[in-house]
């Protein structure tokens, strides 16, 4: 029997798998497909962009460098400054220049400022490394098609093979079979349109505009990368999806949605998408839960899916760790969709308020006028920016601190140590900027707790944090702040001291 069996390689499966081992858990992920390499994730077709959040969280891990490295961007990318346009909101380009730094107030300069462009099979192999080295188990062809929970296992059918563990995690994607069998809801709104990414050949590329174009039939965008094409077909989400994309569709798509006569040449390879957005109500039933697209669909319009799924990843794996190894205070796992569920509903929203905007008909243009109008204001533009570099959401974790319950700011202390390195074995951190005698003895209290004391480069104005192991501030305290602050904020996270 294994600790926690995943059902799923992809991207948030792997990463999760990381987290559950290095929080000592034995795993094992049961994959449908054969071969980790597909068509599909790699570039272009399989381009991803990961935000600031996500960024921070391979930071955090130790596998920064090797993303970089693996995405064909040069290691130290990130310091660089930031592109003068940063994201779009329905294809409307936010510019860099406009953003408050006063928005940013808690984010300090370090490796990660930004967010990166890479593609599924970049995150794909360094992520199945980490796992490799931690020593988890991929059986890749072996689909998942029976759940049975009994007691305090859960009976897995995979690949013709019985696997008993005492948790599954769907991770299996946006048809999950997980999801289904063992009896999730699963709500939301219905597709409006049909998207295509195809690789293909023009007969002449010129007659199509770089970037996002949005006319009165719907959308189209060129990228960089020769012959990718990305379309939206607002067709009420009619095209069966199950039938071939064949040249002669893809182009009779385009001289719709362009307005142009441009003709394909050779369909190398395409596939199809909606904006159905659909969530789970609940992230848990029992001794199974889900996590990325198992959990939430919704279109790739501002590419937030990975980056939602990796986040879910980060909540879930120290969670279910200190759950199965019995260091969990009680309901610690309940506080994974208590977190996440608000943090993907608000994310389909966003991706719903862009297809509203972009919608062919005499309705949205209004919509656009006015969200025009917003972005070009200083605070329209730092708020939509804070949502898209995954900065925006805070946790409530019952703190009126701001700073409690986002992301903590990469504190740097004087010897150089970062936070991102000191999270990297996946343990709690407790900053002590005081490096006071009393904060000393209530941290070492807890094992699973690293105490890192001394002054910072900037400290922001705080005497002591204590940080979760996905990087949470879980508690924020003054120059002053008492033992006894600390340690209710602890006990609630990491259980009852060890000594
Ligand atoms: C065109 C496009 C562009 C996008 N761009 C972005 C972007 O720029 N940024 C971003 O954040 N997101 C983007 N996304 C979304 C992103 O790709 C997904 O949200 C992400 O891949 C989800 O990861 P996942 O691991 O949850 O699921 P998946 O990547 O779908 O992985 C699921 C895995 O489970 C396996 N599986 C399925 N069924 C079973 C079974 N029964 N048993 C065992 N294994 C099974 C599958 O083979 C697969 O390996 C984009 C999506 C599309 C379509």
């Amino acid at each position: 029997m294994v600790d926690v069996v995943i059902a799923g390689a992809g991207p948030v499966g792997l990463f999760l798998a990381g987290e559950l081992a290095l929080g000592g858990c034995s795993v094992l992920v049961l994959e449908r497909d054969p071969a980790p390499a597909s068509p599909l994730k790699a570039l272009p077709l399989g381009l991803r962009g990961l935000n600031a959040g996500s960024v921070e969280a391979f930071y955090r891990r130790g596998m920064l460098d090797r993303l970089l490295t693996a995405s064909g961007a040069r290691a130290g990318a990130q310091e660089q400054a930031r592109p003068r346009d940063v994201s779009h909101f329905a294809g409307m380009r936010l510019d860099a220049a406009d953003i408050d730094p006063a928005a940013l107030a808690y984010r300090l300069p370090g490796p990660v400022s930004d967010g990166i462009m890479t593609s599924l099979d970049a995150v794909g192999t360094v992520l199945a490394e980490r796992a490799d080295a931690l020593g988890v188990r991929i059986v890749r062809g072996a689909a998942v098609e029976a759940v049975t929970q009994d007691g305090d296992t859960v009976l897995v059918r995979a690949g013709g093979r019985d696997h008993r563990a005492r948790w599954l995690v769907g991770c299996d994607g946006g048809r999950s079979t997980v999801r289904r069998l063992a009896g999730f809801d699963f709500a939301g709104t219905e597709p409006l349109l049909t998207g295509y990414a195809a690789h293909v050949t023009f007969d002449d590329p010129t007659q199509l505009a770089l970037g996002f174009t949005l006319t009165p039939t719907g959308m189209y965008l060129r990228t960089p990368f020769e012959g990718h094409l990305g379309m939206m077909d607002f067709d009420g989400g009619a095209f069966d999806r199950s039938q071939p994309l064949t040249r002669e569709h893809l182009q009779s798509v385009l001289r719709r949605v362009s307005g142009t006569d441009a003709t394909i040449g050779e369909v190398r390879l395409a596939t199809s998408f909606t904006d159905r957005a659909m969530q789970a109500t609940t992230y848990r039933r029992g001794r199974v839960l889900l996590a990325g697209d198992a959990a939430h669909i919704h279109s790739p319009l501002g590419g937030q899916g990975l980056n939602l799924g990796i986040g879910d990843a980060v909540n879930l794996g120290w969670k279910l760790a200190a759950t199965i190894t019995g260091t969990a205070p009680e309901n610690l796992l309940d506080t994974y969709t208590a977190e996440r569920h608000p943090v993907g509903a608000a994310i389909l929203d966003w991706s719903r308020s862009q297809v509203a905007t972009m919608h062919p008909g005499p309705h949205a243009p209004a919509l656009r006028r006015l969200v025009h109008d917003l972005l070009a204001t200083r605070d329209g533009t730092t708020h939509v920016f804070r949502h898209t570099a995954g900065l925006s959401h805070r946790y409530d974790l019952g703190d009126d601190q701001p700073l409690v319950g986002t992301t903590a700011p990469d504190f740097r202390f004087r010897d150089g140590t970062r936070l991102g390195e000191l999270l990297r074995d996946g343990q709690g951190v407790v900053l002590d900027f005081t490096a006071g005698q009393r904060l000393r003895d209530a941290a070492t209290a807890w094992q699973g707790l690293r105490h890192a004391a001394g002054p910072v480069d900037d400290d922001l104005g705080f005497g002591a944090l204590l940080v979760r192991p996905d990087g949470v501030v879980a508690w924020a305290g003054d120059h002053d702040c008492g033992a006894g602050d600390f340690g209710r904020a602890a006990r609630r996270w990491f259980g009852e001291p060890a000594t």
